[in-house]
């Protein structure tokens, strides 16, 4: 049984091959080095953003004619999928740079690309969405980070946090509210934000226990200056276009859920098959099979909700209730599935040196980026006379 087998033969052979390839490059040595910084309380080692860089995953959804694979929305869920079996954080951290990359190679101006993207293809250019701030997460409406117009570009100050790759990245993708005057005044609008550490910019790395691998910080602005051709969304359709891709992120953390649970019920069903206790495997004491069986059911139906959600995004269908259900139903899913999978394997699945503590650790943050469990709710409960009314009992006359 292949768990992905629905999702894979949504590929072409092309695309079939960059999964293995990206398979192949994350078991082994990568998945070694991931366990072991986890183990040492501290992220993954910048080095391997330039290794993946140069198998070109960084472009996996740039046109080919700019110089990436032009792979679909499935294709990439996959590639993110055979990083997240080895580690969570690592493959949110590394997938989400190569979003930006995409970001600038389908929407960016001729004189961006020309600058950019380059750079952001070979990993010499690592750039970040920068959108939450202490004040003004879910609520992003809330946002104070000004953008003030100056003689030939703009000047930001405010403060960003919680920006995954925050202390690696030489470029951010920031949300700011257009200051003060003017007829865009109070608009928001976005901007490719080059991070040169000086007076202008500060950055405070946030530790997340058990969770260095996203490496996220605060970044501090005053008065940094952005040249005009940075401008990314102009003032008014920063927060419609930010929006635009919000059903995908949900899908794609989704997917790196399903995937990240998936290979933790594999580690608990491997030792409970082998472990002896009172004479018999683990796994053949009735207790313990049924609660891994339990973990199997809610996997397969997370798994499920996710490839639907995932062809609705690729195939341009209606996603916003469907990346709301995937998101949600996938985190609780994997959050609960790790802790199931880690008891099954009693203290051995507890220790930190053991990948299923690093799994769950990273895992659970799932549930902040791209919508927390009740903004997902709320999205859901929103649409539902839509999505699921009216009742089949309803008389025609009557609707
Ligand atoms: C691992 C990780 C990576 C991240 N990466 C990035 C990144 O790269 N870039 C970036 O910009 N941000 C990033 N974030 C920030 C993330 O987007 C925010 O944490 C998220 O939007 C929630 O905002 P908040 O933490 O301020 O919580 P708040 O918005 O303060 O919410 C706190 C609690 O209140 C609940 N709540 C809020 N409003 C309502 C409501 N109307 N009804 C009911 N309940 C409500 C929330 O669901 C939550 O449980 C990241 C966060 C994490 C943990």
């Amino acid at each position: 049984m292949n768990f992905y087998d629905l999702y894979d033969e949504r590929l072409s052979a092309a695309e079939r091959a960059l999964v293995q390839a990206a398979s192949d490059f994350c078991r082994g040595e990568f998945s070694v080095h991931l366990l072991e910084s986890h183990t040492q309380g501290r992220a993954y080692d910048v080095s391997w953003i330039d290794r993946w860089a140069k198998e070109g995953f960084l472009g996996l959804q740039t046109p080919s004619e700019l110089g990436g694979h032009d792979a679909s929305f499935i294709c990439k869920i996959r590639v993110a999928q055979a990083m997240a079996e080895h580690g969570f954080a690592a493959a949110f951290a590394i997938n989400n740079l190569q979003g930006s990359v995409t970001r600038v190679a389908r929407s960016g101006s001729e004189k961006q690309r020309a600058e950019f993207l380059d750079g952001m293809l070979s990993g010499r250019t690592l750039c970040a969405p920068a959108m939450s701030e202490p004040d003004g997460g879910s609520d992003l409406g809330a946002l104070k980070t000004k953008a003030r117009r100056v003689d030939g570009g703009w000047l930001i100050s405010g403060t960003k946090s919680w920006v995954t790759n925050g202390s690696i990245i030489q470029c951010a993708n920031l949300l700011a509210r257009v200051d003060p005057i003017g007829k865009e005044a109070g608009e928001t609008a976005s901007f490719l934000v080059p991070l040169a550490d000086g007076p202008t910019l500060r950055r405070e790395e946030l530790v997340m226990p058990g969770a260095q691998s996203f490496r996220l910080s605060r970044l501090i602005f005053q008065d940094h200056f952005v040249p005009d051709w940075c401008l990314f969304d102009p003032p008014g359709q920063a927060f419609k276009s930010s929006m635009a891709s919000v059903n995908a992120a949900r899908v794609h953390v989704a997917a790196m859920c399903v995937a990240s649970a998936r290979a933790a019920l594999a580690e608990a069903v491997g030792y409970a098959e082998t472990r002896q206790a009172f004479g018999k495997p683990l796994l053949r004491h009735q207790g313990l099979g049924w609660e891994l069986a339990e973990v199997s059911l809610r996997l397969e139906a997370a798994n499920a909700l996710v490839l639907r959600a995932a062809i609705a995004v690729q195939t341009g269908k209606a996603a916003l209730t469907l990346a709301a259900q995937a998101k949600k139903f996938a985190v609780d899913v994997a959050t609960w599935g790790h802790d199931q999978c880690q008891r099954a394997m009693g203290a051995v699945g507890a220790s930190a040196d053991h990948r299923l503590a690093m799994l769950s650790s990273e895992t659970r943050l799932a549930a902040f980026g791209d919508g927390t469990n009740q903004m997902l709710l709320d999205r859901i409960a929103k649409g539902l006379a839509k999505d699921y009314g009216p009742s089949p009992m309803q008389k025609e006359s009557d609707q």
